[in-house]
This record gives C-alpha cells, sequence and structure tokens, in this order.
C-alpha cells in the first residue's frame, strides 16, 4: 500500500483514521515538559502500543507521534540536533504496527513561531525547516504526510511546500475555532481552496471545538473540492476539572457524529485531542454499518 492506494481507497470508501497521541501518552506516564517526540525512543514500547490499540480498534490510517518534531520545536529540548533520528524512529514504529495494510500518515505541526511580518521567520526558512522533518518521515516509511493543528496559512503552505518535495501526497488540515475561523483568522474555504491549488491531496480539519463545532467547517470545505476532506474533531469541548484538562464526549457521541461527517461525503474520520481507541472502535463500527 501506498499514499495513491490511500487516495484511491478514500474514493470508495470512508477511512477511518485514529484518535489522540498526546493524551494516550499522558496515559502511559508523560508528564508535561517532556519532549513527546522523545518518546519514540526513550519509550517505543509505549508509542508502539498505542499504534497497535488504535489498529486493533479499526484505524486504516494511523498518524504518527512526529507532531513537534521540527527542529525549532526540538530545539526547546535541546533536541534540535535530532530531526531525522526521532522522525525516523516514530514513523518506523507506526509501519511496524500499520503493516502492509494499513496507512501511515506521518504528522507533521505548527513550529510555534510567526512567519513574517509578524515574527522574524522567513516563509523560506519555515519551508527548509519543515522539508528536514518530512524527508525523515519518508525515508521511514510514511504512506503520506498530514500537516496538522495549523492556523496560520503562510505556515501551512510552507510545511506543504516543503513536504511535497519529497514526493510523498500531502493532507493538510487546520484547527477551527469560535466562529468558525482558524486563530489566525483564517475561514475554511480560504484553506481548502488554497492548500489545494498548492498541491494537497486532501484537505480539512483537526482539534478545535470537538465534533459539533465542525460540521459546518468541513460541510464548506466538502461543497467546494471534490478530493478528500478529513475531519479530525476533539473529543468534545476541552473543560478544566481539578487542573486537568478533560474532554466530554463519550465514544457513543462521537460515534453519532461520526455517521454525520459519513453522509456529508467526509472521506476521512477519525479523532484529536481525548479521543481514544475506545472512541476509534464505536466510529468505526458506527460508519460500517
Ligand atoms: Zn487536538
Amino acid at each position: 500500500m501506498s499514499g495513491q492506494d490511500l487516495i484511491l481507497l478514500a474514493a470508495s470508501e470512508i477511512i477511518i483514521a485514529d484518535g489522540a497521541m498526546g493524551t494516550m501518552l499522558q496515559a502511559h506516564g508523560m508528564t508535561a515538559g517532556v519532549c513527546p517526540e522523545l518518546w519514540n525512543v526513550e519509550h517505543a514500547d509505549a508509542v508502539g502500543s498505542v499504534y497497535a490499540a488504535y489498529i486493533a480498534a479499526g484505524s486504516r490510517m494511523i498518524g504518527t507521534n512526529t507532531f513537534g518534531g521540527n527542529r525549532i520545536k526540538l530545539d526547546a529540548y535541546g533536541l534540535s540536533d535530532r530531526v531525522a533520528e526521532l522522525n525516523h524512529a516514530g514513523v518506523a514504529l507506526a509501519r511496524a504496527a500499520a503493516g502492509p495494510d494499513n496507512f501511515v500518515a506521518a504528522s507533521i505541526g505548527p513550529t510555534g513561531k510567526f512567519l513574517e511580518p509578524l515574527g522574524d521567520m522567513t516563509f523560506e526558512e519555515a519551508e527548509d525547516v519543515f522539508e528536514e522533518q518530512a524527508r525523515a518521515q519518508v525515508d521511514a516509511g510514511a504512506d503520506v504526510i498530514i500537516m496538522e493543528t495549523f492556523s496560520d496559512l503562510p505556515e501551512i503552505k510552507a510545511a506543504l511546500k516543503g513536504a511535497l518535495k519529497t514526493g510523498m501526497p500531502c493532507f493538510c488540515t487546520m484547527a477551527f475555532d469560535t466562529g468558525g475561523r482558524t486563530m489566525m483568522g483564517i475561514d475554511p474555504v480560504t484553506a481548502a481552496l488554497e492548500l489545494t491549488d498548492h498541491g494537497a491531496s486532501g484537505v480539512g480539519a483537526n482539534c478545535g471545538l470537538g465534533p459539533d463545532g465542525m460540521l459546518d467547517i468541513v460541510a464548506k470545505m466538502r461543497e467546494i473540492t471534490c478530493g478528500i476532506v478529513i475531519a479530525q474533531p476533539n473529543a468534545g469541548l476541552p473543560e478544566i476539572v481539578n487542573g486537568q484538562t478533560v474532554y466530554n464526549s463519550s465514544a457513543e457521541e462521537m460515534a453519532a457524529y461520526a455517521i454525520r461527517f459519513a453522509q456529508m461525503g467526509i472521506n476521512i474520520i477519525g479523532g484529536c485531542c481525548g479521543t481514544t481507541p475506545e472512541h476509534i472502535r464505536a466510529i468505526a463500527k458506527a460508519v460500517r454499518m
């Protein structure tokens, strides 16, 4: 199987993606302030077991534990010289869990820095940072690269341009907030049009406000593109309870929304923060019925 196989398959059936990685690793004991990507080498068994749990729950496409694996984010942990190693390890573990019949989507998240003119990073610098990450992911056997949780259009375009240099198909999802726009004010139609125009094989939304808030966003994307549309919402709205962030949507509730996503023609359905293999199992079952 390859990224092209995934794109062909998504045209004829709904692909179940996975749920959260970060909140799952926290359940395995990862504490705040730890570099999640370092777990790909120091706690490989835990990362591998999360991937395996999603495959067992019915995921056909698993995202890798490489979301913050760009050199700028890793620099905050003094790990900027380990981009290749940490991305390679994260993708290789996913490849082992997915086997030849399921798909590995190599995750790329934002740098956390602003591009010019708001910040001091140029588009070319950002593109170079993302290309370095994508090359390591492709070398390790990814099928597709997925840009996730971006809110700035120029930054995700830089990521897309850098990642496309590897020759790998790329999906782009952004996090939409209150008012149906990203934190940087981007609306879903503009995002879908521009990213498709710049070579994305799929567009969509992830994280954000939970499944209810995502319905309208991906519906708008579905209307204006005939390509792949992806929905990976959080398990409801995050709430702080006793100093902990909790997500309240049950597996059944997420499954009910998954049916609505499926009915509107969304091609890839999964979850983001707070979703677990239990949520994915319920979603897979509901969508297959
Ligand atoms: Zn999320």
